[in-house]
């Protein structure tokens, strides 16, 4: 089943307000296993949007249309869906009999131009509104479906939920399922071209990259009667792609570094501490803000200045006037002098050039040195970070947190 979409308010067109009907209905529809096919905005005026129902009629087999449904003359929707579905409009009582208690309950009289909310075209599902006042409709003619739903977010989404999901559920029978993995320490196109030939030749599931700050992810996503069905097809792709890329593969469950790191670390109970210089804390906060990491994490020492990391940490003037304190004795002298500050089964030092000043042809921007010492065993990881100041700070945390993993 393929779907368009129509939001009908000229407030749209003017950028006055944003679509977030749009963004929830495809979303949904998505998860309904409906392709959305089109997105239309369409200001208050008659023949454009009976020239888009046209349209949409034409090329997909449901449309949901949304606005339009209030009391006032520029809310057109209904009489131009009824035309387009060849339906006149009838008296529907109940709604009527809603509206006239509404408008009771309030103390107020009923308008007359309120009435014509209870005029919907003839033979459709009327849909309550627990929200507002306008009732939505579905009609169904020819093989094609139309729904209109009132325009504010709030009636929307209440009548989706109540009464459309249910109905397209049962029209669709079935269901889009996403599995989304994260990678680290890979770029988008060599994930891609390591795994050419699994996206190409996949049509269900399907096999899609999309890169973050930093990281990869790849959506699999299937399509069938249920989510134990989708998660069959989706299972064998997944050990697939693991088997050619699994190294840099850390979570399955989209899961962000920070929270497999600290999951671990907490699982295993290892301690940790950390002295950072160019990214500030940065890696610190990352992993303080999971809950319930205070079972393993000691102390953070932030030590921007060469001052700082000889008071705060212990390292030596020689080490640094030889060295300088972007290098990998520097980040090995603090991981030491960290381990004998703190005890911790896990020390971690993080140096670098985060620029945009401070970059020599032989130190340029971007270079971070990481130092790691888990228990007795210690490494230094050289990494060369590109992009502005955010992006090398961000990368060198993650780079950080991806050495902790292994
Ligand atoms: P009403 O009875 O309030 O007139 P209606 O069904 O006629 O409802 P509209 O008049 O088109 O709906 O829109 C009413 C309000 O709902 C808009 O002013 C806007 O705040 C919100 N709205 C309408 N369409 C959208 C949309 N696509 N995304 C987000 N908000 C919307
Ligand atoms: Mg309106």
């Amino acid at each position: 089943m393929n779907c368009a979409l129509i939001s009908v308010g000229t407030e749209l067109l003017f950028g006055q307000i944003t679509n977030t009907n749009t963004v929830y209905l495809s979303k949904r529809l998505n998860e309904l296993g409906i392709n959305v096919y089109y997105h239309f905005t369409v200001g208050d005026n008659c023949r454009r949007l009976e020239e888009i129902l046209n349209y949409a009629m034409k090329n997909t087999d449901l449309i949901i249309t949304t606005g339009g449904l209030g009391p006032t003359q520029d809310d057109l929707t209904r009489e131009t869906v009824a035309k387009a579905m060849g339906k006149n409009l009838v008296l529907h009582r109940p709604s009527m009999e809603r509206l006239e208690s509404f408008f009771k309950d309030l103390n107020r009289s009923m308008c007359e131009n309120n009435k014509k909310q209870a005029y919907l075209p003839e033979d459709s599902i009327v849909l309550q509104n627990n929200k507002g006042t306008a009732p939505g409709f579905i009609i169904e003619n020819m093989g094609k479906v139309i729904i209109s739903l009132p325009g504010p977010p709030k009636e929307m989404i209440g009548m989706f939920e109540d009464c459309v999901g249910g109905y397209l559920r049962e029209k669709s029978k079935s269901t889009i399922y996403s599995s989304v993995l994260r990678f680290f320490g890979i770029g988008e196109s060599s994930l891609e071209t390591e795994l050419l030939d699994l996206i190409t030749k996949q049509e269900n599931p399907t096999i899609a990259p999309y890169a973050k700050e930093g990281e990869v992810s790849l959506r699999v996503t299937a399509k069938a009667e249920n989510e134990n069905a989708a998660m069959k097809l989706i299972e064998p792709i997944v050990r697939e792609i693991r088997s050619k890329v699994g190294t840099y593969l850390y979570s399955d469950q989209d899961e962000e570094l920070v929270e497999v790191v600290a999951k671990a670390l907490m699982e295993k109970e290892i301690s940790i501490s950390i002295a950072e210089s160019c990214t500030g804390g940065l890696l610190a906060g990352r992993l303080t803000a999971v809950p319930g990491i205070s079972k393993c994490f000691h102390a953070g020492y932030i030590t921007y200045s060469n001052e700082a990391k000889m008071k705060m940490l212990g390292v030596g003037q020689d080490t640094l006037d030889l060295w300088g304190a972007v290098s990998e004795e520097t980040a090995k002298e603090m991981v030491l002098r960290l381990r004998e500050k703190t005890n911790s089964d896990l020390c971690v030092s993080i140096t670098g050039i985060a620029g945009p000043d401070g970059g020599t042809e032989d130190k340029p921007v971007g270079l971070v040195y990481i130092g790691l010492l888990y228990k007795e065993h210690l490494t230094v990881q050289r990494i060369k970070a590109f992009g502005d100041r955010d992006r090398i700070r961000n990368y060198s945390v993650l780079s950080a947190l991806n050495m902790i993993r292994n």
